[in-house]
């Protein structure tokens, strides 16, 4: 398929919502070398061990129910299959319950800390994430608000980047987050954070009066994706912005990740992803719970991604080469967004007002 055909299905798919691609991000300002990457990679191996005997099968698609798939990747004994219809990528043999539950909540002692946490509460590159990361994700959905600031609940805040950089543009920031550690590490930031985890019964009273309610890089954690988008449909009202970052697949990620699974740790990367979602099946998710799209956003670390994996993967350490190599980062992942491969998306939408909720 031709790159600018690509385009087009992504433009016809997402019909009236505006497109935009590349958010320019140079990795190396948060120092990860191939060094950092392999021992990251490492951490997330031994934590997949860690789970891998109190696991379930899933038998067809989570997303659009088809039980025909194909093998993708297996990435520390976690299998990856790709959906014969919306090609969406899912986990077929995801840990249960109790172990994601302890994954996210720290129940588990640290040396089984999930990667999220490692990477996250650190505090050398707060500032750095929340100018870098946060804030131009935070004015890219200021642009589809109405009227200035109003009450924006983020789900699965983390560390509270989102919250820091939302408030400091006029919203009412508030975090959901059922980690404790990751609650205290935000609320010494300044944020404001609720040690809850959404469901189907609280959502209503969470997310009360909220002008956005943003999920950055948490539906592909769940099991059920579509019953946490369902349950935050029902509770919004209508001109409530739905923010939504996942995954994204096909890519040139997914490729790296399938040519050297052994130093995975991000994109597919068990036990914490069990998704990484198609254009076709987050459309049909958010359209199937009554939302309308405004805006999609591609952009992505792929051509790092693959540069990086190769490097890990032969226990090279960084060189002159290589960041002579990864200079060319922000001439090549545009072309690489465009196309269509970009390892991410953020889909911003809104409740359709003939939904009841
Ligand atoms: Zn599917």
């Amino acid at each position: 398929m031709h790159p600018g055909q690509a385009r087009s299905r992504m433009e016809e798919l997402w019909h009236p919502a505006e497109l935009r691609f590349t958010k320019p991000f140079d990795m190396r300002t948060l120092n990860r070398t191939p060094s950092w990457r392999r021992e990251i990679a490492r951490g997330q191996q031994a934590i997949s061990e860690a789970v891998l005997s109190a696991r379930h099968t899933v038998e067809r698609c989570p997303i659009c129910g088809e039980s025909a798939s194909s093998c993708f990747v297996a990435v520390y004994g976690f299998h990856y299959r790709e959906c014969g219809a919306c090609h969406h990528l899912y986990c077929s043999n995801p840990p249960d319950a109790e172990g994601v539950k302890n994954l996210y909540t720290g129940a588990d002692d640290q040396g089984k800390k999930t990667i999220q946490t490692w990477t996250y509460l650190d505090s050398r590159h707060y500032q750095t994430r929340v100018e870098t990361i946060a804030a131009p994700k935070v004015a890219y959905v200021n642009g589809f608000c109405t009227k200035p600031g109003g009450r924006w609940i983020d789900v699965g805040s983390g560390a509270g980047e989102t919250l820091v950089a939302a408030a400091s543009t006029g919203f009412e920031a508030v975090g959901l987050e059922c980690d404790p550690a990751e609650c205290a590490f935000a609320r010494e930031r300044g944020a404001t954070v609720v040690e809850e985890f959404l469901t189907g019964s609280n959502a209503a009273e969470l997310l009360k009066g909220a002008a956005v309610v943003s999920l950055f890089n948490v539906l592909e954690h769940t099991e059920d994706p579509g019953g946490v988008t369902e349950a935050i449909s029902a509770a919004v009202e209508p001109d409530c912005l739905v923010v939504i970052e996942v995954p994204r697949h096909p890519s040139l990620s997914s490729l790296s990740n399938s040519l050297f699974p052994g130093v995975s740790c991000r994109h597919i990367v068990p036990p914490d992803h069990l998704h990484v979602f198609t254009d076709a099946s987050l459309q049909r998710l958010t359209s199937r719970n009554g939302l309308e799209p405004l805006g999609l956003w591609y952009f992505g670390q792929d051509y790092y991604d693959l540069l990086s994996s190769a490097m890990a993967s032969a226990d090279l350490p960084a060189s002159s080469l290589y960041s002579q190599a990864l200079d060319l980062n922000s001439l090549i992942q545009p072309v690489i967004d465009q196309a269509g491969l970009s390892d991410t998306m953020i889909y911003v939408g809104r409740k359709r007002s003939d939904v009841a909720g």
